[in-house]
């Protein structure tokens, strides 16, 4: 069993897995014991597979995992943890923008006795989305952190039996707690290749995020309903008094139709709130696997199908 494991996703990076290797090595050379780089192909459309083919064929301590489709990078990272064989497993991305010498630092973290390290940019101030989400959740993510950590097998084996669709890796692993310890670094630029996350994708990740550890929407909607409802109550208290003082109430148009109004729109965002949650339990139980993979590249394993 090697000591360290390095998992790659990787959605179209063919300019960047050769670079990334290079600079991988040196570190394990620096850092010693051995080492395995696994990189999981995550349906790449331009020549990453054949990239890594190669890099696979001239040094075995190489792996690839390719998954049949684009399953994301969420599910990919999914299935680099589930394949990698190391004591302890490190994340990163395949566009260099995670420095490769902070792995020196994780795992001198690591032999101080830490269960995770991750990665946090420096000098960055915790975007307004991570602020809402920490409110909003239960477990607290570190400001800025990024998918860019180091886990010990322990670690490994609890994110394993985490079998949930809807994936929110940074939020599960601070809900899986363990000693945790942060390590700074400067943000770069992306090597080569374009980013593949969408603005679109993006959004409705947080939206996950926040949906897969907070019950606060599902209370905030009752909160709303219940406010509507006092509202309602106290007019009708009102209604009763001066009808009882024989006031002239013969104008109500306009409270009637505003009250429609309100009480419609608070049932729709009701139901909307609900339907997301729904929408999610759906996706649950439907127990689909995470990803497939259609092949495996190196590190004497055959090729084959197999899933989770
Ligand atoms: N990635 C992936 N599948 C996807 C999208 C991205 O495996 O569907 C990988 C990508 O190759 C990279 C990492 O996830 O290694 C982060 O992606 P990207 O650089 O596009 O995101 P950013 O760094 O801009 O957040
Ligand atoms: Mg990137």
């Amino acid at each position: 069993m090697p000591r360290l494991s390095v998992v790659i996703p990787c959605y179209n990076e063919a300019e960047n897995v050769a670079e990334l290797y290079g600079q991988l090595c040196e570190v394990v050379s620096c850092v010693g014991g051995d080492a395995e780089f696994l990189f999981v192909d995550d349906g790449s459309r331009d020549g990453t597979l054949a990239r890594l083919r190669d890099l696979a064929g001239r040094d075995a301590r190489v792996r690839a995992v390719s998954l049949s489709r684009n399953f994301g990078h969420q599910a990919a990272l999914s299935a680099g943890i589930d394949h990698a064989r190391g004591d302890a497993v490190v994340v990163m991305d395949a566009d260099l923008q995670h420095p490769p010498e902070l792995i020196r630092r994780f795992v001198e973290r690591w032999a101080e006795g830490y269960d995770i390290v991750y990665a946090y940019r420096e000098g960055v101030k915790p975007r307004l989305g991570y602020r809402i989400i920490n409110r909003l959740m239960r477990v607290r993510i570190p400001p800025e952190s990024a998918d860019f950590r180091l886990m010990d097998r322990r670690v490994v084996e609890a994110f394993r039996h985490m079998p949930e669709r809807t994936r929110f890796i940074r939020g599960m692993l601070s809900w899986l707690g363990f000693r945790q310890a942060g390590v700074g670094y400067q943000d770069r630029e992306r090597f080569a290749g374009q980013r593949a996350y969408t603005l679109h994708q993006t959004a409705r990740m947080a939206l996950n995020a926040v949906l897969s550890f907070s019950i606060i929407p599902l209370r905030l909607a009752s909160l709303l309903g219940l406010v509507t409802l006092l509202a309602g109550l106290a007019y009708a208290v009102y209604v009763l008094f001066a009808w009882w003082n024989g006031w002239n109430l013969a104008r109500g148009w306009p409270a009637l139709i505003m009250t429609i109004l309100i009480l419609g729109g608070v049932q729709l965002i009701c139901l909307g709130i609900i339907a997301e949650y729904i929408g999610r339990v759906f996706e649950e139980v439907k127990h689909r696997p995470l990803y497939v993979v259609r092949e495996e590249v190196g590190g004497g394993s055959e090729t084959g199908t197999s899933a989770r």
